[in-house]
């Protein structure tokens, strides 16, 4: 991807018209349609069936859903990454026309499939990785909510990657992407990326050690997947989101800050040379930044309640507890030294948060097992995919050997 404030959108841009990338309608690809990200895909699709069409759809084992998703957006492309589905009686009632595959080739595949031209990708975790790189590798339009596939391949994605092919969804990256807009790189001299701050804001270690899966899973603001809930209220995702963040502004670490915003409403900050702060402001409704992703370079039309100033009160701003939660720190540094690091920490991360999400372990067992790991790990610099995906496979093991053992 070209650096900071590359892109050609600027004010000059038409507001609330609502017009295709291109003058046919804009073909998706939907990794991920059956978790949080990929229903709220569905919904702005719905919302703009005249500009959008679904024509493949992916999920992970939801075959039922995936199969009701198909009649109701006529949807010719299906695939499930588990192969253990392929003799789901779901797949009895696929619609006519409609065809089903099975694995992370084929989810790969559907990233490649002639009429698909953008491909948005709401797979959870390092599974999304392989999609992420067929998408970009075939020249198609990547609408990216993975961020496991650019804080683990960020280095094999981005020289594949330009402004105009790689949107960002994650709400931060997309706010910064926008206030980047018309922008020069050499003008930036930080980004500031807002974190709520979880539901344990304030917390000591000793409350951290007693918290349950259900105090977890409250986020404050956003509803979202359990395994980025998780890594919200370890701030785990603000790391990954800061790692995100340089590969995707082709920003240096040192100019990268997570500050905690309670509210949710600043969605991030970009800093200029001569002081100026340009910030992104909206409802935390993941539909927004979503449709932003189809609708580059125009903006549609949206039927969500607008922010209301009037009534919004305070905006408050404190830095993180990065002593207090372990996992921020862990993901800065191993960001900073890069390298096969950031897959480790994933992968490690990955392991632990299923594990907790199971009752298998603790809260701060996941900041432990994670720096278990990683300390374990030789860097290498990154190679290729095969690489990244037998140093994901190390990892997990090494994390699962770590569980085990302090479960003992
Ligand atoms: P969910 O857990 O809600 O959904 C995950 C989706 O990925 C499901 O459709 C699941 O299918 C599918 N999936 C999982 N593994 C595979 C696989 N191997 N092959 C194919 N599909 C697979 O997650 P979210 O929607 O919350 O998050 C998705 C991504 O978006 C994450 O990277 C997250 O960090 C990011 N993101 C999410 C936000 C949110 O608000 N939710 C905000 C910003 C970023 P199945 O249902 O069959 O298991
Ligand atoms: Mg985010």
């Amino acid at each position: 991807m070209s650096k900071i404030g590359q892109g050609t959108a600027g004010a000059s841009q038409p507001r609330a018209s609502k017009q295709p990338c291109s003058p046919r309608v804009l073909r998706v690809a939907l990794l991920g349609s059956t978790g949080s990200i990929g229903l709220q895909a569905l919904d702005v699709v719905r919302n703009n069936a005249d500009v959008v069409q679904v024509v493949a759809l992916a999920a992970h084992s939801n075959a039922q859903a995936l199969v009701a998703q198909a009649h109701e957006f006529a949807v010719a492309h299906l695939v499930l990454g588990d192969e253990q589905q392929r003799s789901n009686p779901a797949f009895l009632q696929l619609p006519a026309g409609s065809s089903v595959d099975f694995g992370t080739q084929a989810l790969a595949a559907l990233c490649e499939l002639p009429d698909v031209d953008m491909v948005l990708n709401a797979v959870v975790g390092a599974a999304g990785l392989r999609a992420s790189h067929a998408t970009l590798k075939a020249g198609r339009r990547l609408a990216l909510a993975n961020k496991e596939s650019l804080v683990v391949g960020g280095e094999l994605l981005m020289p594949l990657a330009s402004t105009e092919t790689l949107l960002p969804v994650d709400s931060e990256h997309s706010a910064l992407y926008q206030c980047l807009l018309g922008e020069k790189s050499s003008e930036v001299s930080r980004i500031w990326i807002t974190a709520s701050g979880g539901p344990f804001r304030g917390f000591s270690r000793a409350q951290l050690a007693r918290v349950t899966r259900e105090q977890t899973l409250a986020h404050p603001t956003w509803r979202m997947g359990p395994k980025i809930t998780v890594d919200s209220a370890t701030l785990m995702n603000k790391g990954l989101e800061v790692i995100e963040a340089h590969h995707l502004f082709a920003c240096p670490y040192d100019t990268i800050r997570p500050v905690i915003h309670p509210q949710s409403c600043i969605h991030s900050m970009v800093e200029f040379v001569d002081g100026s702060v340009k910030a992104h402001l909206g409802v935390t409704d993941m539909r927004i930044p979503i449709q932003f992703a189809l609708s580059y370079p125009h903006r549609w039309a949206a039927p969500l309640a607008p922010l209301d100033f009037s009534a919004l009160g305070a905006l408050t701003f404190e830095p993180p507890d990065g002593a207090t939660f372990g996992c921020l720190r862990l993901a800065l540094e191993a960001g900073a030294q890069g390298g096969t690091l950031p897959a480790v920490l994933n992968a490690a991360n990955e392991v632990a948060v299923a594990a907790f999400l199971h009752d298998a372990c603790g809260f701060l067992d996941i900041e432990r097992t994670v720096e278990a790991v990683l300390a374990c790990h030789n860097r290498q610099p990154v190679e290729s995919l095969e690489q990244l995906e037998q140093t994901d496979a190390w990892a997990r093991t090494a994390a699962r050997e770590s569980l085990k053992a302090s479960a003992l």
